[in-house]
């Protein structure tokens, strides 16, 4: 059937200023690594992004490898586009991808050169059918290739028109603010930051998110949920059709310990008293800090990206909740 989005889909959720800059991104973002592959059922992830944008979602992230097959999530988002976003809704969208980890054999296929990155685009593009990108990161730092070489791809793709900005991810503090600088220096700034940053995995708090805050680079955590764990998922067993239950999935049985069961099954206990699900909690946690601008979630039905965008509902934490959240994590 024809898709027309809904017409309330702007007052459905806020928008926040990414770091010093004119973009504003949705409070929740919705990427595309698991559920979106050539494995996977095509009309859900249809269905899922359909339901993002009537709920104000605008910004899609992807990445040259997501998949599996790698690519094929680029294909179909791409065909998404195409059959019920047109060409008109392009401008109502900011869709980012990535290059940095292993994408075609031999030395141009992986890390940080300008070939890997510039053809890496092109690659990107072609797949999803546009003419550009709104945000385009490095994936990851490469510690044989000159920062400067890297940075500078990254620069001349902003000048040749084929990203609209660019982005970091996964580099650390120190990576990062020397990347920056020499952003700076070029004139083309970093918009964005993406790290791994959810309840369970904190290393951001210790460095990284200072040097954000001081160069004006907004930030998206990836997998604020613990790819699920901090979720109802696993409350009772591992499901056939979660992440961790699937063999495409990235998530490992071994990861779900009985010491993370323990303290899931007790912040668990703590969002139901905050009248919330637990992946509700998850990310209105990271959310209560103005430097975080937007949460980048993954779903595997529409359910889940409903029950997530309730989060918003209350981003409200008392010190006394606070405290025990610290006291569970510990
Ligand atoms: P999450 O931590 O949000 O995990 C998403 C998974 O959690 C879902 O696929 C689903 O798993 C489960 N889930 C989500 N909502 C609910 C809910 N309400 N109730 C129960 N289960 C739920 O994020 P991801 O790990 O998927 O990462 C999000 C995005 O971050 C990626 O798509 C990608 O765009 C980006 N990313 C970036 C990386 C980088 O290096 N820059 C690395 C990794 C991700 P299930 O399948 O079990 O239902």
């Amino acid at each position: 059937m024809q898709y027309t989005p809904a017409t309330d889909r702007y007052e459905q959720i806020p928008y926040n200023r990414c770091g010093k800059s004119g973009i504003k991104l949705p409070a929740i973002s919705l990427g595309l690594w698991h559920n979106f592959g050539s494995v996977d059922v095509f009309e859900n992830g249809r269905a899922i992004v359909r339901r993002a944008f009537d709920k104000g979602i605008t910004h899609f992230d992807l990445a040259n490898n997501y998949g599996p097959t790698p690519g094929s999530a680029e294909e179909n988002f791409g065909t998404i586009l195409k059959k019920d976003f047109g060409g008109y809704l392009r401008d109502e969208l900011i869709i980012s991808s990535k290059a940095g980890y292993t994408m075609w054999p031999g030395p141009y296929g992986d890390w940080g050169s300008r070939k890997y990155l510039v053809s890496s685009l092109d690659q990107s593009l072609q797949r999803m059918g546009l003419d550009y990108v709104d945000i385009f990161y490095s994936h990851r730092p490469d510690p044989e290739t000159p920062i400067e070489e890297t940075m500078g791809a990254l620069d001349s793709i902003v000048r040749s028109g084929k990203a609209l900005y660019v982005g970091l991810s996964n580099y650390s503090a120190t990576e990062t603010e020397t990347a920056v600088k020499v952003l700076q220096s070029l004139g083309t700034p970093c918009l964005i930051y993406q790290p791994k940053y959810s309840m369970f995995e904190r290393w951001v708090e210790n460095g990284l998110l200072d040097v954000l805050e001081k160069y004006g680079i907004g930030c998206i955590p990836f997998s604020p949920l613990a790819q699920g764990m901090l979720t109802d998922r696993y409350l009772n067993g591992i499901p056939a059709d979660s992440r961790a239950g699937r063999t495409t999935g990235h998530l490992q049985t071994n990861e779900i310990t009985e010491d993370k069961l323990l303290k899931i099954r007790q912040l668990n206990d703590l969002a139901g008293k905050r009248g919330q699900s637990l992946a509700q909690m998850a990310l209105s946690w990271l959310l209560k800090d103005k430097r975080i601008t937007t949460v980048l979630i993954g779903a595997s039905s529409v359910q889940q990206l409903d029950n997530n965008l309730a989060s918003l509902d209350n981003l409200n934490y008392t010190s006394a909740e606070l405290d025990a959240i610290e006291a569970i994590l510990k």
